[in-house]
């Protein structure tokens, strides 16, 4: 039997999440999106609002002091953030994504020393902020070769009971507004990448450590993002998690819900412009009827609507494989769920801005920032031609 329904208490997140969106989302989004400083443009008010409500919180069990939520209770949160405005929802969506990575790779100790003061804050300040990228290369940071020299570069020395860190991430979400910051780094230059890294977590005033430049984005511009810098930054191996050695072991123990994060970003960016559209061609009169009557027109939203619901689809089915991973239907690859809908997203908002006509393209109409939010979606969270290589791989191999 096939269910598409959501549950009771998955309909009440949706509720309060889309009104959230439209009160306290959607009144400032444009206007955040036009300051021109990327410091001043980030939303600290909406941000607390949202933990006074716990979203950041979804996924932290219970016994640490969050909701204990789903992977499908998160695509349906994050769709309604991110129909909202996406740069908010990805500030959001990075507390909860590595937020489970704590949950279930740390130990109860380091679970209780960093996941309690998050899931409990009301501030909005206790953000968590992620740095995998390095200015070598986002992708570089995968590399499956077995010459040490290619991968991760900034490096973890042991010394003793500690690790001393030097390197520099880049374009890291939430950077200088996080209580907390993790990053992948090298412990042994002489053994391949995916066999020789670790993940460390760490307070925002570890000495050693220092934000570099904030980005000036495109698009996403109410979400925060920066180089972090680490000079001799010492860390307790206590602050590791998972093994050494093990970093993409830890990485990976979110692979089959960070893509769901992602693609459900995508869904509420394109719902958003398809909306927007729709509304658009009925209001629209070009010789005396409105554009959504002519075929073009017509035919253009049939198209947007279906990939649409295709992308929710896949998201969903994917977020329910993770709750179901002994199903008898097989498990689809996890990115599928990235790749799909941020491709979609891209077509939706280009069709969008089509049906608009000129108008999409000034800025006093919704579309042309939907159509920039939209245009980073398949090279974030791993570029979608590195993510489809290794899903080839492990269709080839199957
Ligand atoms: C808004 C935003 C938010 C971000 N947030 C974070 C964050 O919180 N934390 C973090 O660590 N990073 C973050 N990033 C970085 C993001 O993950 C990287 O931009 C992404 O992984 C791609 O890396 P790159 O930009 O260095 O491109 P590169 O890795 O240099 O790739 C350039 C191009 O080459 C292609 N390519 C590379 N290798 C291959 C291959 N093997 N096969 C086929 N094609 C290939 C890529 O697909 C891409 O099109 C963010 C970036 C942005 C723009």
């Amino acid at each position: 039997m096939i269910g598409f329904e959501l549950t009771e208490e998955q309909r009440q997140l949706q509720e309060v999440a889309r009104r959230f969106a439209e009160n306290e989302i959607k009144p400032v989004a444009a206007a955040i999106d036009r300051i021109a400083d990327p410091k001043a443009a980030y939303p600290l008010d909406v941000i607390r609002k949202g933990f006074e409500l716990g979203f950041h919180a979804l996924l932290i069990p219970e016994e640490f002091g969050g909701l204990g939520g789903s992977t499908l209770d998160y695509a349906v949160l994050l769709e309604e953030l991110a129909a909202g405005d996406i740069g908010m929802a990805n500030a959001f969506h990075v507390v909860m994504s590595i937020s489970e990575m704590i949950a279930r790779m740390g130990t109860k100790e380091q679970c209780q020393r960093w996941l309690v003061p998050i899931a409990t804050d009301t501030t909005g300040t206790q953000l968590i902020c992620f740095g995998a990228t390095e200015p070598s290369g986002g992708s570089e940071i995968f590399c499956p070769h077995a010459d040490p020299r290619l991968g991760t570069r900034t490096r973890a020395r042991r010394d003793g009971d500690h690790y001393v860190i030097n390197g520099t991430k880049v374009f890291s979400s939430n950077a200088g507004v996080s209580g907390l910051y993790g990053l992948l780094a090298r412990n042994d230059d002489s053994r391949a990448n995916l066999e020789s890294c670790s993940v460390f977590f760490f307070g925002a005033d570890t000495p050693g450590f220092s934000i570099g430049t904030i980005e000036d984005k495109m698009g996403h511009r109410a979400s925060i993002n920066g180089e972090l810098i680490f000079e001799d930054m010492r860390l307790p191996k206590e602050n590791m998690l998972g093994r050494e050695g093990g970093g993409f072991e830890t990485i990976n123990a979110i692979y089959d819900t960070n893509g769901v994060g992602t693609g459900t970003m995508a869904v509420g960016v394109a719902r958003a412009a398809y909306e927007h559209a729709l509304r658009y061609a009925k209001e629209r009169e070009i010789w005396g009827q409105p554009i959504g009557k002519y075929q073009a027109v017509g035919q253009m939203l049939v198209d947007m609507k279906a990939d649409l619901e295709m992308a929710r689809l896949m998201v969903r089915r994917i977020a329910w494989q993770n709750a179901n991973k002994n199903s008898r239907e097989g498990l689809l690859p996890p990115n599928l769920a990235k790749v799909y809908p941020t491709e979609m997203a891209r077509r939706v908002t280009i069709k969008a801005m089509q049906i608009f006509g000129g108008s999409g393209y000034m800025k006093d109409y919704p579309l042309e920032k939907l159509l920039r939010d939209a245009m980073v979606l398949p090279i974030i969270s791993g570029a979608n031609e590195v993510l489809k290589h290794f899903m080839s791989q492990r269709l080839l191999e199957a």
